[in-house]
Order: C-alpha cells, then sequence, then structure tokens
C-alpha cells in the first residue's frame, strides 16, 4: 500500500519536474530570440533580494523584478549575482550593466547613477538575546557592531555612530554565522535578510531587532555618466505595472517564510496526511466490521429471542415453522416427517391444587425431559401445556415407539417440589407426512398438527393417558391406540 502511495507521489513529483523544467525552457527560449542582453549585477546571496540556489539558479525579489523588466521590455537579462563588494568594483567598472538595486550613500553616487527606487526597505540594529537579556547600549563607543563590507550599513554605522568598531564580513552568511556563533553581539542588518537567515537557522530569537535604524527605498543603478542606459532603464522599470511590482514583493514577503521549511516538509505532510487518511479509512472499516458483526449477532438473537418459548426455552410454534422449513427439503425418500402432539392431562387441576408456579415447574421439566429425550428433531411449546415433537421417521411403528415412551416415561415419573409429589399424564397423537398428504412438497404443518390435534383429542376421549396413532389412508380411522 506505501509503496504504491510512494509511487503515485513519484509520479506526480516527475511530471511536476518535467512541467517546471518545460517552462524554463520556454522562457529561456523566448530571452533567447532577443537580441540585446542586458547585464544586472547583485549579490548571490542577498536573501530575499538576490540569491545562488544550490543548482547556481538566481532567486529572489530582485531576480523576479528584473525578469519582469525583461518581459515587459522584450529584452534579455543575464545576471551577475557575485559577492557583495565584488557586485560594486563589477559597477565601478563601467559600461552598459545595471546594478539591480542598492541604497544611496555619498560614496557609491561617485560611480552610480541611480534610476528608479524599486522598493523600500529598512535597516535594523539586532542585538544578541540570551535568555530574554540583551546586550546594553550597542551602538555606545568602542562596542563592536557586524556588517558586510561596503554595505549601505557599513556606511551609515560610520556616518552616525563613528566610535562603534565595525566588524566587516564579505558575505552575509558569514555575518550570521559569526553572530550564531557568539563571535559577535551585534549586527546592523537588512531586517528581511537578518529575519530571514535567523529563520532558516531554527533560531528566529537568538537576536532580536532593537532599533530599526533607516527605512529607505532600493534604486536600480547603472555606471555613471551612461545616460543613454539611464533613460533606457528608467523607461524599462516605469513599462513594469505597478501591481505587478506588488505582487512580486507580496510573493517574496509571503514565500519566503515557506522556503525556509526544509524541502522534504511538503511530500512529507502529503504523505502523513495520505497515511491518516488510509489509518483513518483502515480504523472505519474495521469499525464498520465490528459493528457488522455485532448486529448479525444481535440480530441472530432477537430471532432466537422470537423463536423461542419464554418458560420452557424450547422453540414456540414460529420456531417450530422455521424449522420444519429447514428440514422439509432435507428428508430422503425414505424418510417421513413425523409429528407427536402431547397435552397434558388434566393439568388445570394440577395448578388448581399445587398452585400455578409448581404447574409451571412441571411444564419447565417436561420440556427439559423432551429436549434430552428426542435425539432427532425438534421439541416444541405450543402453547399453555401442549407440546409436540418434530422428527424424521422411517414408518408410523418407529413413531409409535417413541410416542408410547414419552407417555411411559411422564406417567412413570413423580415431580416433587417443595414436599408435594406431582404426578401427570399425557395423552398423545401421533402421525406421518404419508398420513396426512400424499406428496411431501404439498405438506404443510398446519395440516400436520391438525391431524395430531384430532387424534390426540379421541386419545382424551377414549380416557387420557393413551396413544393414538392415524390410519394408513385415513387419519379419522386410528388403526393403533396404546
Ligand atoms: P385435559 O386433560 O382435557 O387437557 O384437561 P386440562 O385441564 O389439561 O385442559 P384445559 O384445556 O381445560 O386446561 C389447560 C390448563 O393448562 C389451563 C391452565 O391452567 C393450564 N395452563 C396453561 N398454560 C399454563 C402455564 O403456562 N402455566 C401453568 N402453570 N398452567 C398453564
Ligand atoms: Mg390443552
Ligand atoms: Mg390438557
Amino acid at each position: 500500500m506505501f509503496a504504491c502511495i510512494f509511487r503515485i507521489l513519484t509520479g506526480m513529483l516527475l511530471l511536476a519536474c518535467t512541467y517546471s523544467s518545460t517552462l524554463a525552457w520556454a522562457d529561456d527560449a523566448y530571452l533567447s530570440e532577443e537580441k540585446d542582453i542586458l547585464v544586472v549585477a547583485h549579490s548571490s546571496e542577498w536573501k530575499p533580494y538576490s540569491y545562488l540556489t544550490s543548482e547556481g539558479q538566481p532567486k529572489g525579489l530582485l531576480i523576479d523584478f528584473w525578469r519582469a523588466y525583461a518581459k515587459y521590455n522584450h529584452t534579455s537579462i543575464q545576471f551577475m549575482l557575485l559577492d557583495w563588494p565584488e557586485s560594486l568594483s563589477y559597477m565601478k567598472e563601467g559600461g552598459d550593466r545595471v546594478h539591480a538595486g542598492l541604497l544611496k550613500s555619498p560614496e557609491r553616487e561617485t560611480y552610480l547613477d541611480y534610476v528608479t527606487p524599486i522598493f523600500n526597505t529598512n535597516g535594523s540594529l539586532y542585538v544578541q538575546n540570551q535568555s530574554g537579556k540583551v546586550s546594553k547600549e550597542p551602538l555606545a563607543a568602542g562596542k563592536e557592531v557586524g556588517v558586510v563590507s561596503e554595505s549601505y550599513e557599513s556606511w551609515f554605522l560610520s556616518e552616525h555612530y563613528p566610535e562603534v568598531k565595525q566588524k566587516r564580513f564579505t558575505r552575509n552568511e558569514a555575518l550570521f554565522a559569526a553572530a550564531l556563533d557568539g563571535e559577535i553581539q551585534a549586527l546592523v542588518a537588512d531586517s528581511q535578510t537578518a529575519n530571514f537567515y535567523f529563520l532558516t537557522q531554527g533560531k528566529p530569537l537568538a537576536f532580536v531587532a532593537d532599533q530599526v535604524l533607516y527605512t529607505q527605498p532600493i534604486y536600480a543603478a547603472v555606471p555613471k555618466g551612461n545616460q543613454a542606459l539611464l533613460n533606457e532603464v528608467r523607461e524599462g522599470i516605469n513599462n513594469i505595472p505597478a501591481e505587478e511590482r506588488l505582487r512580486i514583493k507580496q510573493r517574496w514577503v509571503n514565500t519566503e517564510r515557506v522556503e525556509a521549511y526544509p524541502a522534504w516538509l511538503l511530500p512529507g505532510a502529503v504523505l502523513a496526511v495520505m497515511f491518516g487518511a488510509v489509518t483513518y479509512i483502515f480504523i472505519l472499516k474495521r469499525m464498520v466490521y465490528k459493528r457488522t458483526v455485532a448486529l448479525r449477532q444481535a440480530n441472530t438473537r432477537l430471532r432466537e429471542f422470537a423463536n423461542t418459548d419464554p418458560l420452557t426455552q424450547l422453540l414456540n410454534r414460529r420456531g417450530l415453522d422455521a424449522y420444519f422449513a429447514r428440514l422439509k427439503p432435507k428428508l430422503s425418500r425414505q424418510q417421513e416427517m413425523g409429528l407427536i402432539l402431547i397435552d397434558l392431562d388434566h393439568f388445570k387441576q394440577v395448578n388448581d391444587t399445587y398452585g400455578h408456579m409448581q404447574g409451571d415447574k412441571v411444564l419447565v421439566h417436561l420440556a427439559s425431559y423432551l429436549k434430552r429425550f428426542v435425539k432427532k428433531g425438534a421439541v416444541a411449546r405450543l402453547g399453555g401445556e401442549e407440546f409436540c415433537v418434530l422428527c424424521p421417521t422411517q414408518d408410523l411403528d418407529a413413531l409409535i415407539e417413541l410416542a408410547n415412551h414419552i407417555r411411559c416415561d411422564v406417567a412413570d415419573t413423580v415431580f416433587e417440589f417443595e414436599g408435594a409429589d406431582i404426578r401427570v399424564t399425557v395423552s398423545i397423537g401421533a402421525i406421518v407426512s404419508s398420513d396426512v398428504v400424499d406428496g411431501i412438497a404439498a405438506l404443510e404443518l398446519d395440516a400436520l398438527i391438525h391431524a395430531a390435534d384430532l387424534l390426540m383429542y379421541r386419545a382424551k376421549n377414549r380416557g387420557r393417558n393413551q396413544v393414538m396413532l392415524a390410519s394408513s389412508s385415513s387419519v379419522g380411522t386410528p388403526i393403533a391406540e396404546i
């Protein structure tokens, strides 16, 4: 099952990869049709503005911005992503090249012309946070603060806090690693960038923003004096619709956090959800199965209950009907259906003499005797003090023997209840199916009982404690009386 899920997921992933790589190719193909290539420089690791992925692909908010520039101006872009100081050196060389975005500082104005503000950004002072304790007066004279070399942050500190000692790093990663290693207790960095790094390192609270030092726009810039390029880029940026800019910004403000999660998280979550769903279905199926079994058992109990006489636990008339329906098709050619109807003699007197409760006990004992005695077939209480034995039989002789045995056993039994010795006798009518109808298929239980009833009353009339049997041709003319 899991192998199957995994195969489906892998398939979906492969499909997604194929689709995305096709798109990338299409994009490149579209760009390569263009003649002019605009070289855009920035940092290779200034997340979330611009960075190189582990596959060496440019990514980031500014990268998307300049890709939109290429799209809306039908031009091609080549990104030149370098260490930050190198990206500035690259611009100092001059030529037809653009800086993707940076803050204004007087030093930079010596070699750059700013084009247009792109997005606003702010820089903050971050201080070490040790269980709620933060470094005191981090910008006091002589305190050491980390910054990236040649960054606006570095210029800002020199300008506004000349007494602060700057510890300079060529890369953001080195700066933040030094912070997390405890090498520096304070740093100045772009807020988005700092939040991103601390978050991705799983230590969002290792450093806290002590104060926002500035809010400034990021400008695109060209080498100083390249007026034609300046005009071209200004016009090009104006061609990007405002809503597209907003969309790009929102995408990075929102998605950068998502990228902070490990790559396996999404497929892992999908797998977990699928696993949860499979488990849920399994549990549900199991519950349904258990409930079905319980329901079936309850139904069986209900059926038993409906077919059972509550006093004697024998079959009642309904139960006997069901037994008859089951037995009938099973009878072999040599077998016939035999029915013995047993009625207690003068049972009213028993009740009158010993009480109804004692009468009940007699009925219960008689029922359990019949149950034990009749090995093949079913015993039922048809009502009151009337019992019935339904069994397959070879012939009338076999049935006579069985019925007479019952009569004798009952007559010989003394029911001893609470000092009272109760004796009872029974009158019996016995019949085999061929005495009622010719074919077994046409046989009805009612007909059998009715025939046996007539015989049983004949036995009563002849003085009780007798067995009355049918003739082979007519029920009305008994062939034997015992
Ligand atoms: P007969 O020999 O003619 O069958 O006489 P009888 O008294 O047995 O027959 P009758 O039909 O006049 O009375 C049946 C009696 O069976 C009446 C009733 O008191 C008794 N009886 C019926 N059902 C029960 C029962 O569940 N418990 C008890 N204790 N007695 C019952
Ligand atoms: Mg009766
Ligand atoms: Mg009776």
